[in-house]
């Protein structure tokens, strides 16, 4: 069991670890978990002691974040500490981004859609009802109530550099950026909501929209960005909005063997997509004035997150304990290592 105290207050970049429990399969083939959570946000990934040959891997590694989750660890548990800090941040009229990084399978859809992701097995809520649900607590509260503020939902889905709307049959929508540099995407839906339940109707309809048309049950979802905003109306202007993004696989990164044009131009993107990403929360982390926000649609669409006084970021790499993720899992880790 982990100990942790309450969140600290936020800082502008927050970047936790979630380690997922070994699955059936993996247990069946006795997979070996080379993972552990000491605490205090530590990570070890271990060489086994069976005799494998794991060469290519340091032993026991240590990574540092601000919170490191072990298997465990709840849904809830995962949010009191990483978004829900930030649900505060829209109220005050700036911008939050979560975003759940890692390889296809690491649970980074289980921890944003939760039980809404119509593919999780277990009843638990995931970070975007979780979140929608301190939206709606937050709006009823007395120094909120009388700012009049009108929250709406978006959810859209970035694949191959191009962006579809998960509310409105995978529209595919322009992104034009004016004079002023804001972005917009014309076309969003952009949908009224006035509960929770309204916002988990969303979450159903926008996740079911997203896996539908395929032939393989993960296929082009786990090579797309899935992007859920929560956004604060007053009086028509735009006040506050929270990105919920569950990012494309990071595998991808890793796979060179690969000789289908097709997947070689959607690997580039991921990387050149993931890559922008880094550079982008950097910079916020750095309140530098140059935001490479161009360098992909991803950041494009997310430039008003990069900007301003008032913006957070948490990031939640996932990471699969088993010793055959290993090399994905060292390439998660070092990722969220290094950036910020
Ligand atoms: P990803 O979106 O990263 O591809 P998923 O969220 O779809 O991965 O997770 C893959 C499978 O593992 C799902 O069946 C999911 O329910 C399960 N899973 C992921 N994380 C956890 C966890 N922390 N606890 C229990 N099951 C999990
Ligand atoms: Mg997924």
């Amino acid at each position: 069991p982990m100990s942790l105290s309450d969140p600290v207050k936020p800082h502008r970049i927050c970047v936790c670890v979630r380690k997922r429990p070994l699955n059936k399969k993996e247990l069946a083939k006795k997979e070996i978990d080379v993972v552990t959570i000491p605490g205090n946000g530590a990570l070890l990934l271990h060489e086994p002691k069976q005799k494998v040959d794991l060469t290519k891997y340091l032993e026991n590694q240590t990574f540092h974040f601000d919170y490191s989750f072990d298997e465990d660890a709840t849904n809830d548990l995962v949010y009191r500490f990483t978004a829900k800090p930030l649900v505060k941040t829209i109220f005050e009229g700036g911008m939050a981004t979560c975003f759940a990084y890692g390889q296809t399978g690491s649970g980074k859809t289980h921890t944003m859609g939760g039980d809404f992701s119509g593919k999780s097995q277990n009843s638990s809520k995931g970070i975007y009802a979780l979140a929608a649900q301190d939206v709606f607590t937050l709006l009823r509260q007395k120094r909120y109530a009388d700012m009049d503020l009108c929250p709406y939902v978006t959810f859209f889905e970035i694949y191959n550099g191009k962006v579809f709307d998960l509310l409105n049959k995978k529209a595919k929508l322009r992104v034009l950026e004016d004079e002023k540099q804001q972005v917009n995407v014309v076309g969003l839906q952009e949908v009224p909501v006035s509960s929770v339940d309204d916002v988990i109707k969303m979450i159903e309809r926008g996740s079911a929209c997203r896996t539908s048309g395929q032939t393989f049950a993960n296929a082009s979802s786990s090579r797309s960005h899935a992007v859920l905003q929560v956004i604060l109306r007053r009086r028509n202007f735009l006040h506050g909005k929270f990105s919920l993004v569950d990012l494309a696989g990071n595998e991808r990164g890793t796979d060179v063997s690969s000789n289908d044009r097709h997947t070689i131009v959607e690997t580039a993107e991921i990387n050149r997509s993931l890559l922008a990403l880094k550079e982008c929360i950097r910079s916020l982390g750095q309140n530098s004035e140059h935001i490479p926000f161009r360098m992909s649609k991803l950041t494009q669409v997310l430039r008003d997150s990069f900007i301003g006084e008032n913006s957070r970021t948490c990031m939640i790499a996932m990471i699969s304990p088993g010793m055959n993720s290993c090399e994905y899992t060292l390439n998660t880790l070092r990722y969220a290592n290094r950036s910020f």
